[in-house]
């Protein structure tokens, strides 16, 4: 059903995969690579340098709590280095808790940081009256989630979603379980394949249903999380963590958290990095010297950087089993909330090929009827080639549509 009403009145298209200082939501394992490659990336480099971020942390990438704990660990390696003026590059998560940490200790420390705001891939953009977080919204894992910890003690609004109960439609019917199918299959895949033949291996082994359950599994569960399509990932990728129960978004945005961090740190906006060079004695980055350098660019950044004398072969090949996944948000606002209500505020749309699949309801929290979509790997291509944002944001919102008018016409009376 067409209406009116069905028609954003307002949007938000992100493009993190053209983004120069981005080139992608966040760091993906691809064929080859293990979870093992991500901590390989954080070992300090000649006493002089250390990479950090959310993609050289293996407990937590991709997430923001991850980049911040290895921004902590990365101000600690300079502290056991001896430095006492440091170069940053970067002011997300990572560059602002190692800045921070290491200002608090009372080590001299600049940041340099390409874009013309803070955050990173936290970024906060507003939407009429409202704002709304574009890139990282939740903080995942709450409770083990020192990000979170911070949070709270700021005393931050934080609004709860139940990734286990959503209201969920499927394009082609019935719903099946989701999540016990993506349990069985990352049971039952044999890992020593390439992934794609795995997987495929092992839906030989199903039943059509058990196929179908499976497909919708690996497209929520897996693609939708890394950002790309399964022969560009590692079967390690079945094991990285993702959504869990009980986590929290900030209905203010994270920009109260990066805004905090940030206060009285001597940070240089508008300076990209090309750059980094070191010796015994000092590292210099763009006309900028110190005693230490702690890199927190993302992994898609970091390949096209120039390091003299050169990152260790170790760190080299790691970083060439990282990709980026892409993983874009859509935020729509409408003069009405037309969906039906969801009492997690999560919903999830089942189709095929994958679209928009995922979707939070940030009404309640925000005050204005709207909703955020995210949509990943191959989706991004079909979707984003061409089109202007206000395309891209009426495809969502038919999609939107197309799970609204399934769940309604499944409802008593529809
Ligand atoms: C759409 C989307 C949804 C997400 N959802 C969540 C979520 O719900 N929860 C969650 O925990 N995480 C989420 N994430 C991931 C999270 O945003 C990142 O893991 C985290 O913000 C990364 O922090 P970082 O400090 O490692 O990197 P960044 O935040 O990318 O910081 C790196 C900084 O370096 C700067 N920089 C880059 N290149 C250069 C250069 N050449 N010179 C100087 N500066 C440079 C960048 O501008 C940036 O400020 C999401 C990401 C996206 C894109």
């Amino acid at each position: 059903m067409k209406t009116l009403a069905r028609i954003p009145t307002a949007w938000h298209v992100t493009r993190w995969y053209a983004d120069p200082y981005s080139r992608g939501a966040y760091s993906a394992l691809l064929p080859g690579c293990r979870a093992e490659h991500r901590e390989i990336l954080a070992r300090p480099v000649d006493g002089r340098l250390v990479l950090a971020g959310e993609a050289v942390n293996p407990q937590n990438p991709g997430m923001t709590h991850g980049a911040w704990d290895s921004g902590v660990a990365a101000a600690q390696c300079a502290l056991a280095a001896g430095a006492r003026r440091v170069i940053v590059i970067g002011a997300g998560f990572a560059g602002l808790a190692a800045a921070s940490s290491l200002s608090a200790k009372g080590v001299q420390v600049i940041v340099l940081e390409g874009r013309d705001r803070l955050g990173g891939r936290a970024h906060t953009a507003s939407l009429g009256q409202m704002r709304v977080d574009v890139g990282a919204a939740w903080l995942q894992q709450f409770e083990h989630n020192s990000l979170a910890r911070y949070a709270e003690s700021l005393g931050l609004a934080m609004v709860e979603t139940d990734f286990s109960q959503p209201l969920s439609a499927a394009s082609d019917g019935y719903l099946p379980d989701i999540d016990a199918a993506y349990e069985a299959l990352k049971a039952g895949v044999d890992r020593s394949l390439p992934l794609k033949d795995g997987v495929a291996q092992y839906l030989t082994s199903l039943s059509a249903a058990e196929c179908r359950a499976a497909r919708y599994a690996i497209d929520a569960n897996l693609i939708s999380e890394a950002g790309l399509p399964l022969d560009l990932l590692s079967p390690d990728a079945l094991d990285e963590p993702g959504v869990g129960n009980g986590d929290r978004y900030l209905p203010q945005g994270y920009i109260q958290l990066v805004e905090h961090v940030a206060r009285g740190l001597d940070i240089r906006l508008e300076r990209p990095v090309s750059s980094i060079s070191w010796n015994e004695q000092e590292v210099r980055v763009e006309g900028e010297v110190g005693d230490f350098c702690i890199c927190t660019v993302p992994a898609g950044v970091l390949k096209d950087l120039k390091f003299t004398p050169g990152l260790p072969t170790e760190h080299q090949q790691a970083l060439s089993f990282l990709g980026m996944g892409m993983i874009e948000k859509v935020v729509l606002q409408f003069g009405e909330r037309w969906w039906p209500v969801s009492q997690s505020g999560y919903l999830r749309w089942f189709d095929t090929p994958a679209n928009w699949g995922e979707w939070l309801d940030l009404t309640d929290g925000v005050g204005v009827p709207t909703v955020a979509g995210l949509i990943a790997a191959d989706g991004v291509a079909r979707h984003y080639h061409a089109q202007s944002d206000y395309q891209v944001a009426l495809a969502a919102a038919e999609k939107l549509s197309a799970w609204a008018d399934t769940l309604n016409s499944a409802m008593p009376g529809g």
